[in-house]
């Protein structure tokens, strides 16, 4: 009997109608001795076995090379599912990583990939001063993952299960948004965390960009003296947490340092006595550090984390803030690795993390943000005026005056324009006079609008000029 055809109808496809961004949710963890000494075995192992790893493609790299330089040209370079298979080998002779959970292991391939890969778009890019990824030291090597949130890796009613680890305590303050994928346990800042992150549908997170919003738009300055400083002159300068708590982090940090010195004079002893008798010489390593001294590592970390909590505090205030009174926000990219090679800058740009601040307001705003380039070819927005004519200042001139258009603002006001002009061709009325171009926020009066044509069309012509 012939089977009745089926109606030729759309193929039933699932497809998110949003974006999906992805968001981390970093808790403390509570650990006591004995899982302590656990989790650093686990991390220890998988050190080890990243190192097999990175030998291995190393290996493999100088062999191709040499085979290439013969004029070979069938070659095969390590992917990641050799050394899945590799790390099977691996495991046997290790039982420290046999008790690791296997995605845990398979992890630490993905890690050395993911290296290479980095390194890989680095050389197509023609970035220079870029290099392989290497061994690294056991201290630098402090974290683990989990890639899938399940039952090998788990919160429930704040406690974090890990298989074969056990169970943590956590302290998950606030709820997951979205759908969690993968738990990273690392150790920092003198503590365990618990890194889950969680894909969810951007309009789930954060606030869409919607026709019938009426706010206004807002176009920032980044610098080091306001951290934010808007159009209207407005700054947003939140307490620089590093400066404020300069003066304890100096007596506790000179403290530990006295402790660290004690202990190396106590190690040439030993170390003398050693040789005298015609022992072996074992390395400072081996000193145990004395209770003392790690009561004031404590010390020292807990006073760090606090001047990290307080900037991330304010950073993420500010990004609220701002995500809350404004509909879209410009805000200029620019490089910020400069600042910090200057020495001179290198403490206060540190202190300020613009970069943080960037990502942050990226994050809460989504396609709110918008990204205006520093397109003077004169060296950047705050070398310019409103008017188009060349300004140039130094670092430490805080004040814009044109001799052109006779200008006089402050230099992160100025430039917050400059970035207005670019993002949405128009420029603030509080910059006085000779700058009757206003932003007229968002009413769709008639007039208004009229106004902001005459704007644009003023704007265009200075644009022009810059291009
Ligand atoms: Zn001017």
């Amino acid at each position: 009997m012939d089977m009745p055809i089926k109606a030729n109808r759309a193929k039933r496809t699932r497809k998110p109608k949003h974006r999906v961004v992805t968001r981390a949710f970093d808790f403390p963890m509570e650990v006591n001795a004995r899982q302590n000494d656990r989790l650093w075995m686990h991390v220890g192992a998988c050190w080890r076995l990243r190192n097999l790893l990175m030998a291995d493609r190393i290996d493999n790299r100088e062999t191709n090379k040499l085979l290439k330089q013969q004029g070979e040209t069938d070659l095969r370079y390590l992917t990641q599912s050799d050394q899945y298979a590799a790390i099977h080998e691996y495991v046997r002779h290790d039982t420290a990583l046999s008790k690791a959970h296997s995605q845990v292991r398979q992890n630490v391939a993905v890690r050395v990939d993911a290296g290479y890969k980095r390194f890989f778009e680095a050389l197509k890019e023609g970035r220079t001063n870029v290099y392989p990824p290497k061994f690294i030291e056991r201290k630098k090597y402090r974290s683990i993952t989990y890639p899938q949130y399940g039952p090998a890796a788990k919160i429930k009613t704040g406690k974090l299960n890990l298989s074969g680890l056990g169970e943590f305590r956590v302290f998950d303050y606030c709820k997951i948004k979205g759908k969690p994928k993968t738990v990273t346990v690392k150790f920092k800042q003198g503590r365990w965390h618990c890194i889950i992150t969680a894909e969810a549908q951007e309009k789930d997170v954060v606030d869409l960009l919607r026709p019938d919003d009426t706010r206004p738009d807002a176009e920032f300055d980044t610098g080091l003296t306001a951290l934010l400083t808007d159009s209207e002159g407005n700054a947003y300068n939140p307490p620089k947490a590093w400066y404020d708590y300069r003066a304890r982090l100096r007596i506790a940090q000179k403290k530990m340092s006295r402790q660290f010195e004690a202990r190396e004079k106590k190690y040439e002893i030993l170390a003398a006595q050693a040789k005298a008798e015609g022992r072996p010489v074992s390395p400072l390593k081996d000193i145990p550090y004395s209770n003392r001294l790690k009561a004031q590592i404590k010390v020292v970390a807990k006073l760090h984390t606090k001047v990290d909590n307080i900037r991330d505090h304010h950073h993420k205030k500010n990004a609220s803030v701002v995500a809350s009174r404004y509909r879209k926000s410009a805000v200029e990219e620019h490089a910020v690795q400069f600042m910090i090679r200057n020495r001179k800058l290198a403490k206060v740009a540190t202190d300020r993390a613009i970069h943080k601040q960037k990502l942050l307001l990226k994050s809460k705003l989504g396609k709110r943000y918008i990204a205006v380039p520093n397109q003077t070819e004169n060296g950047g927005n705050s070398q310019t005026c409103t008017c188009g004519a060349p300004v140039s200042k130094e670092l430490k001139d805080r004040i814009h005056h044109c001799p052109v258009c006779r200008l006089t603002a402050g230099r992160d006001h100025v430039a917050a324009n400059i970035v207005s002009i670019i993002a949405f061709g128009i420029a603030s009325l509080t910059l006085g006079v000779g700058h009757t171009l206003r932003r007229p926020g968002r009413s769709s009066s008639d007039v208004e609008r009229t106004k902001r044509c005459a704007a644009k069309a003023a704007c265009a012509s200075w644009k022009a000029s810059r291009l």
